[in-house]
């Protein structure tokens, strides 16, 4: 089969391999579509030892299996039902989740990829092929974040800081959670533009200190998680979806002297799935003005280098742009 190869300074390189073989307790998935995520750029920059890609969905092919000819996204941690954290319903917090799927072990740039059983999510028959990783890192981890701090900042007045696909995804659920007015900081115009268009009040920089009783910070930029800390109300909290490496933040008086609440959360529980589904449904139209390119794996080169310069929103690997379930 054919599959991705990060081999370090922004290079893809197309591989042939043997078909992945299912291990017990897994299928073999062949993938319809994959996201790209920024997440993924550090592996493009750095080389990598498996194949990325972790927004994955798939049609299961595994003849015998419940789920044989079912499409399915793909969970990414690889939890293991047993330990506290699992027990609890928290299987993104998984203790002996020592593999993500698409970083420690093979992922989606790929025609196919084993998977375990008990990261395969099946997708609803009116959900589109192409829509249904929206699930995942767009819509999941983002209403993860909201239903954390909702219990502290039910509604209100709410700043996005990138408007990224995390940032994006963030707007629409904060707009189904009830939020508004919605504002959005992104020092680039095209992706402010589609906030804009979006719904949400656009803003070329981040105005007012203290203003804001619910900030989510989806860049990942330290430059951001200065603003955010500063920008959040007294007893407001700030959700920290955007991940990077290092971190540098200057203790000013805006951030001193308040109160408030910082929430870090990654990805979402399993149980959160049916829910994060009923988001999609209710504002199918939307979500689909994210996905804005869909490329076979020899395009993937070009897409990454279009994506890393912000000129595409949620871009995706196309592997069976015709197959059933996908409307468009
Ligand atoms: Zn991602
Ligand atoms: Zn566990």
């Amino acid at each position: 089969m054919r599959h991705a190869v990060f081999s370090g300074d922004g290079r893809i390189e197309i591989g042939e391999s043997g078909w992945p073989v299912a291990a017990p307790a897994e299928v073999l998935l062949r993938v319809l579509a994959c996201s790209l995520c920024g997440s993924d750029l550090r592996p493009l920059r750095n080389g990598w030892p498996v194949t990325p890609g972790h927004e994955i969905v798939g049609r299961v092919d595994q003849p015998g299996h419940r789920l044989h000819g079912q499409r399915c996204l793909v969970y990414i941690p690889v939890w293991c039902g047993q330990c506290e954290q699992c027990a609890g319903g928290h299987t993104q917090l998984c203790e002996n989740a020592t593999d993500l799927i698409g970083w420690q072990r093979a992922g989606g740039y790929a025609e196919a990829l084993a998977v375990p059983e008990q990261c395969l999510l099946p997708v609803p028959d009116d959900v589109p092929t192409h829509l249904a990783p929206l699930l995942l890192d767009t819509i999941g981890t983002a209403a993860h974040g909201v239903r954390l701090s909702q219990a502290l900042v039910p509604a209100g007045r709410a700043l996005i800081l990138g408007a990224g696909p995390i940032g994006l995804g963030a707007l629409l659920v904060l707009q189904q959670f009830g939020y508004a007015p919605v504002a959005v900081f992104d020092p680039n115009e095209y992706r402010r533009r589609v906030a804009g268009e979006l719904g949400a009040v656009a803003l070329d920089s981040v105005d007012g200190r203290g203003r804001y009783p619910l900030v989510l910070e989806c860049s990942g930029k330290d430059a951001a998680r200065q603003a955010a800390l500063e920008a959040v109300a007294a007893r407001g909290v700030v959700i920290q979806l955007g991940e990077a490496d290092a971190w540098q933040v200057n203790e000013t008086k805006a951030i001193r002297r308040k109160d408030f609440y910082y929430v870090r959360s990654f990805y979402f529980p399993i149980a959160e799935y049916p829910m994060n589904i009923e988001l999609l449904r209710a504002d199918m139209a939307r979500f689909e003005r994210l996905v804005d390119a869909r490329v076979p794996l020899d395009g993937l080169q070009e897409l990454f280098a279009q994506f890393a310069r912000g000129e595409r929103l949620k871009p995706q690997l196309s592997l069976a742009p015709h197959d059933r379930g996908d409307i468009r």
